[in-house]
């Protein structure tokens, strides 16, 4: 914390780091956002976050128990939001979700397609039902999602499509070829939406994110491995081992504070782009 010369030796110590929950300026002050696979590891984090900075926050998911509990700790905390039971591989849930956010909250200005699984293992015993299921919740849920809020937010006058690739999506990596595919298909279906939006002058913006190694429930699912066993946390020093070049691996408040930025005015000259949040792990 800067001190101003009128404060000056009225304020002895820093501030220190905010919570995800502390709100610092209300950055995104009346904006009303969805985040898909809200219920959960980073889009839980992005939803406490954006709602920390002022955003009314639709937070939508398969898991009912979990989505309502990440609302619950957001009202508890003094913010806005509501959840509802969403399957981003269905259209009529896409279309349901967007027209009660619109119909409730007065309009659509963030969307944030979190949602996703990763399914591992060599792809010559990936079966095609799981190939299909990974490209449904990770690739066609993201394309549904850009498809019915690109007319809401166009009706509001402006919007910010935050789309949750991986560092997976930039480089290959044995053993996940298939989620490979899928978030390589976010980086380019998101480079492809944000030159039609820029082009034909539609007020969105449209950028990928892509974490490295983050510690959510998401590793129990991928490689049972680098887990410990009985707790719900990623085992760092396997991750170690992984190559993190900082050691460490990073936190959902890590990609959430990204995400903030992609979605707040502060980005308003970005679009298009992909910002890696890992650690040095793909540098
Ligand atoms: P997570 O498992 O903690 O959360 C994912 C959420 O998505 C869960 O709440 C789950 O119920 C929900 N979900 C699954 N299928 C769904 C569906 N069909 N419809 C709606 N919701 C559904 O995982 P996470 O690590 O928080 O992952 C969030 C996103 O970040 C994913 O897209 C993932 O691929 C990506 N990502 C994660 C990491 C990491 O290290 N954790 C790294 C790179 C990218």
């Amino acid at each position: 914390v800067r001190i101003s010369p009128a404060t000056e030796g009225q304020q002895t110590a820093a501030a220190a780091p905010p919570a995800s929950s502390e709100k610092i300026m209300g950055r995104i002050e009346g904006k009303v956002a969805i985040i898909t696979g809200g219920a959960s590891g980073i889009g839980r984090g992005c939803a406490e976050r954006l709602s920390a900075e002022g955003a009314t926050v639709v937070v939508t998911d398969i898991d009912t128990t979990l989505g309502e509990q990440t609302v619950a700790n957001i009202v508890k905390a003094g913010g806005k939001a509501e959840f509802i039971k969403h399957d981003v591989t269905s259209e009529s849930d896409w279309v349901d979700v967007v027209e009660q956010t619109v119909a409730r909250h007065g309009g659509l200005n963030i969307l944030v397609n979190n949602a996703g699984i990763g399914i591992g293992g060599s792809i010559v015993d990936m079966t095609l039902e799981d190939w299909q299921r990974q490209q449904a919740i990770n690739l066609d849920g993201v394309f549904l999602g850009i498809k019915y809020a690109i007319p809401a937010m166009r009706d509001a006058g402006s919007g910010s499509i935050i789309n949750m690739s991986s560092v997976a999506g930039l480089k290959g990596a044995a053993n996940l070829a298939a989620y490979n595919a899928t978030k390589g298909g976010v980086r380019l279906l998101t480079k492809g939406v944000a030159l039609e939006c820029a082009q034909s002058r539609w007020p969105i913006r449209v950028n990928s994110v892509h974490p490295g190694v983050i510690d959510t429930p998401i590793w129990t699912k991928v490689n049972p491995e680098y887990f410990e066993e009985g707790e719900n946390a990623v085992d760092v020093e396997a991750m170690a081992t992984l190559g993190v070049p900082t050691g460490e691996v990073g936190y959902p408040l890590d990609i959430a504070n990204g995400v903030l930025f992609l979605a707040s005015d502060e980005s308003r000259y970005i679009t298009g782009t992909e910002l890696v949040i890992d650690g040095g792990l793909s540098a």
